[in-house]
């Protein structure tokens, strides 16, 4: 049984090298994730290249992930790089100041910060270690008492307690690097900070015109949930997206470290019931950027994302520019696994408030209850879009699913789903040699055997988008020595 949740691992310094890369991809990598936060469009680029190569070799597919800056609200830089801010200081984040900061005070590179703070408000400063109280804004100055304090580095990331800070969900440099996605082939793009539908449906509408400019597929828009406003709106959010990220760095510092847990485990049971994706990003296995091992409590998180119900777990820093890339791929590779086959089945429970009204989703529940209760080694999709293969993965089953399309866009869009291996199935106009060919692919992959039992699902006429009507429960054996009687 393959492993069935998905891996993600971001890819920086310590990963941009091909034998690195090409051990990432052993290690079981399938989708990498270029952080546009840092690094050129040229970075990127040469990134993605040397991803495609390495997978190449590799003989298999592996998608890319483009996951943009967005408004991220950050300080200007510092004389030393760095500042000391003392508890009960006085500091000022000071938006008309170009200048090099110091202990007192510093630039900001959102001009209109000062209109979206008032007395009292609590801002978080570099991932939540620095606190400060603003006490009164005067004009373009905020000016606060710094209640903890620390080291403040050049460019740190600013939120405020609660949420609310009104910046854009897409910036001028994120609309720059949607043309570089689509220019390098992503198959996601991920959209920080979005607040509503609208964020996304924006972004959704300049990523396509940028595929079509640059003659690639449109990407699947992942919403990353990061803002406290993103939760009342998640339903709308889900609706708008193909897949939403349970992005806790910025989270946590939002609403709150303890209410996380809580938020992930309701975000990836509504995205689910969605018919979206899911996942589970950041500090996973964050020892690892300095250890050879993980921590007991990384190894349950990862486990609990799993349980949870997520499609994937991502790595950032880890992979990017940790000291352990390749070990903590292996690591998290592991843990999944073991979490992935300790999961109780219960399909029929599962199955009971379900409600659709389409006929390819129909097949597609029939083909898991079918395979479910005959305990069929393999679930395979004949699949155009990968609709089919989406509906099938919402549910858990101890089977795994196949999905084969002609299409490579479809192939690598399916890389996040939970449970799904997409192979590639040339094109064919009849369906009784379609189905000849998948089963002959699937004995050369090694997936399934020639005594065993399979539930297949295909559209007739073949070809046509969402057009799956048809449900075939065949011995792989029967099927290859009688093809066409054992299809009709
Ligand atoms: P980031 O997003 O790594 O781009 O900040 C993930 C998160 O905030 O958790
Ligand atoms: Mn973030």
């Amino acid at each position: 049984m393959p492993r069935a949740t998905k891996i993600v691992a971001t890819i920086g310094p310590a990963s941009t090298e091909p034998d690195v890369l090409a051990k990432l991809i052993l290690a079981g990598v399938d989708c990498v994730r270029l952080n546009f936060s840092h690094g050129t469009a040229a970075d990127h680029m040469l990134r993605a290249d040397r991803v495609r190569t390495a997978a190449r070799n590799a003989g298999r597919e592996v998608a890319i992930m483009a996951d943009l800056q967005g408004p991220k609200i950050r300080v200007g830089k510092f004389v030393d790089g760095k500042a000391a801010l003392e508890a009960d200081a006085t500091f000022v984040l000071d938006a008309e100041y170009d200048g090099l900061g110091d202990a007192d005070h510093v630039g900001l590179d959102y001009k209109e910060l000062p209109r979206d703070v008032h007395p009292g408000d609590i801002l978080l400063l570099s991932d939540g270690l620095i606190e400060l109280v603003v006490d009164r804004v005067e004009g373009p100055r905020i000016v606060t008492r710094v209640k903890v304090g620390g080291d403040l580095s050049n460019n740190k990331g600013i939120n405020r307690q609660g949420g609310g800070l009104t910046a854009p969900a897409l910036t001028m440099k994120d609309m720059e690097d949607i043309k570089t996605a689509m220019k390098l082939g992503a198959d996601y793009v991920a959209v920080s900070f979005p607040k509503n539908a609208t964020d996304m449906s924006m972004a959704r509408l300049l990523a396509n015109a940028a595929a079509d400019e640059a003659k690639v597929s449109h990407p699947y828009m992942i919403a990353k949930i990061e803002r406290a406003e993103a939760i009342p709106a998640l339903q709308e959010i889900l609706d708008a997206s193909d897949g939403i990220m349970v992005a806790r760095g910025d989270l946590a510092i939002e609403v709150g470290n303890a209410a996380v847990p809580a938020l992930q485990k309701r975000m990836i049971k509504m995205a689910r019931a969605s018919n979206r994706f899911t996942i589970t990003a950041t500090q996973m296995m964050e020892s690892m950027i300095v250890n050879a091992v993980p921590t007991r409590a990384e190894v349950s998180d990862v486990a609990n994302a799993v349980l949870d119900g997520t499609d994937a777990v991502m790595l950032s820093a880890e992979s990017a520019s940790g000291r352990y890339p390749v070990a903590t791929v292996q690591a998290m590779a592991t843990i999944v696994t073991a979490a992935d086959e300790s999961e109780t089945i219960e399909l029929d429970r599962d199955f009971l408030d379900q409600t659709f009204s389409r006929v390819d989703q129909s097949i597609a529940y029939g083909a898991l209850f079918t395979a479910h209760h005959l305990r069929c080694k393999a679930i395979v999709a004949l699949t155009d879009s990968g609709s089919t293969a989406l509906w099938m993965s919402r549910h858990d089953i101890d089977i795994p699913i196949f999905a084969l399309t002609p299409r490579m866009a479809t192939l690598r869009k399916l890389a996040l789903l939970r449970n799904v291996r997409a192979f590639e199935l040339e094109e064919f106009q009849d369906r009784d040699a379609a189905l000849v060919a998948s089963v002959q692919l699937l004995l050369r992959k090694g997936v399934v055997n020639s005594g065993d039992l399979i539930v297949i699902t295909v559209g007739e006429p073949m070809g046509s988008a969402g057009g799956t009507n048809t449900l075939k429960i065949v011995k792989v054996g029967e099927l290859l020595a009688r093809p066409a009687e054992a299809a009709a």
